[in-house]
């Protein structure tokens, strides 16, 4: 059985030097707006986001055959999913001259893992080679950007990540945090406008945050800052997955909101997802969101709930750094309201008054782009910094 739970997100982007090839040559003939295929891209973007959409699409394509692992089959159908995820983003993203695909894998770099998807897709857009200057990649976990250097995932080798996949690929690869990469996708094209203090808040499965200062992203010395889910605020005896026990992110996260859903349905709670829990494959949190977004009474509670608990730690990040923006992001910030009004009602109870009136509480606008746009900046911001 697949555990969606365990696979990382990482976004991954390529930046090419000017403007360099049509958007014609790469997007299917079946989308909409065919006048916009004319335009010229700057910048191709892979995605590495949510998993469930691809699970789905290849259980639904390729039922008898996913046990033997589904990126074969990935790669022979890629154009058909392809299609399909780039139809679903253009009208997002055409207005940025980007193109962005989704793309999956659980092993990054395995003989079979991502780096070869990466390398298919590359090939397969017919960019001249030359002309890729830089791949930025955001994964999870503790990074090293300067070093390259990823702790928590893929750390399969003594040398830097980023090492190994410019090996693979061929190409320039730098590596990011995938919450600071969000944070920084939101800075440079999401709903900051002009604010220079700001805390991005990434609620997805795990909980981290982006810190800017000055209008600077803070890195700390080894690049490990924001690790703001494992700070110790309960005192529940979860165990979290960085080891230690009642870390917030054990009861404010996308994977506390699993939990606790799947717990209270076991307790007799009703849901609309009360049935889905018994079927084979595991509940995405992705269904989760969908439920609350759909007034599903026990997934709203335990998201108020969550809310409730970020908000009271958020209040103490308001009084450290008052800051000028606190956005909300992450797969849970796709339920709105859901999770915002807590939040706030939680920092206007725990935060010192005086401060929190600097802070706005706000919602991310790239949302599920976020990790992909600020992929694709800091490919470009490295690539002028010389930092390759
Ligand atoms: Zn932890």
């Amino acid at each position: 059985m697949i555990d969606n739970s365990q696979t990382p997100k990482i976004s991954f982007c390529i930046t090419c030097k000017n403007r360099l090839y049509q958007i014609k040559k790469t997007l299917p003939q079946n989308l909409e707006d065919n006048r916009r295929l004319q335009e010229i891209v700057e910048f191709v973007l892979v995605d590495f986001g949510s998993t469930d959409g691809l699970r789905k699409w290849i259980s639904d394509n390729f039922k008898h055959e996913i046990r033997s692992g589904y990126l074969k089959y990935f790669y022979t159908e890629e154009m058909v999913y392809w299609h399909a995820s780039i139809a679903k983003n253009t009208a997002h993203m055409l207005a940025q001259n980007d193109i962005l695909v989704n793309l999956d894998c659980d092993n990054y770099t395995g003989s079979n893992g991502g780096w070869f998807v990466i390398l298919q897709f590359i090939k397969k857009v017919d960019i001249d080679n030359d002309k890729i200057l830089n791949i930025n990649i955001n994964v999870s976990g503790r990074v090293n950007p300067e070093s390259g250097y990823s702790f928590s995932q893929f750390n399969f080798e003594e040398r830097p990540l980023a090492d190994v996949l410019s090996e693979r690929l061929g190409y320039t690869v730098t590596i990011d945090n995938d919450t600071r990469a969000m944070t920084y996708g939101e800075y440079m094209q999401g709903c900051v406008k002009g604010e220079k203090d700001i805390i991005f808040v990434n609620v997805s499965w795990g909980l981290g945050i982006g810190i800017i200062i000055d209008g600077k992203i803070y890195k700390g010395k080894s690049g490990f800052s924001g690790e703001f889910g494992h700070i110790s605020a309960f005192d529940n005896e979860i165990i979290c997955h960085c080891g230690k026990k009642g870390c917030l992110e054990t009861e404010a996260s996308g994977s506390a909101l699993h939990r606790t859903l799947l717990e209270r349905i076991k307790k007799g709670e009703n849901s609309i997802l009360s049935e889905r829990i018994n079927m084979e494959n595991p509940l995405t949190l992705d269904e989760i969101i969908a439920a609350v977004n759909k007034e599903d009474v026990l997934c709203i509670e335990i998201v108020e709930e969550i809310g409730q608990k970020l908000g009271k730690q958020i209040a103490g990040l308001i009084n450290i750094f008052n800051p000028e923006l606190v956005i909300i992001g992450g797969t849970l910030s796709l339920t709105g309201d859901y999770i915002t009004q807590p939040i706030k009602t939680a920092v206007r109870k725990y935060s010192l008054n005086l401060v929190n009136k600097d802070s706005v509480i706000t919602t991310s606008k790239l949302k599920d782009k976020a990790g992909i746009v600020g992929a694709c900046m800091l490919a470009r911001s490295r690539m002028f910094e010389g930092a390759n």
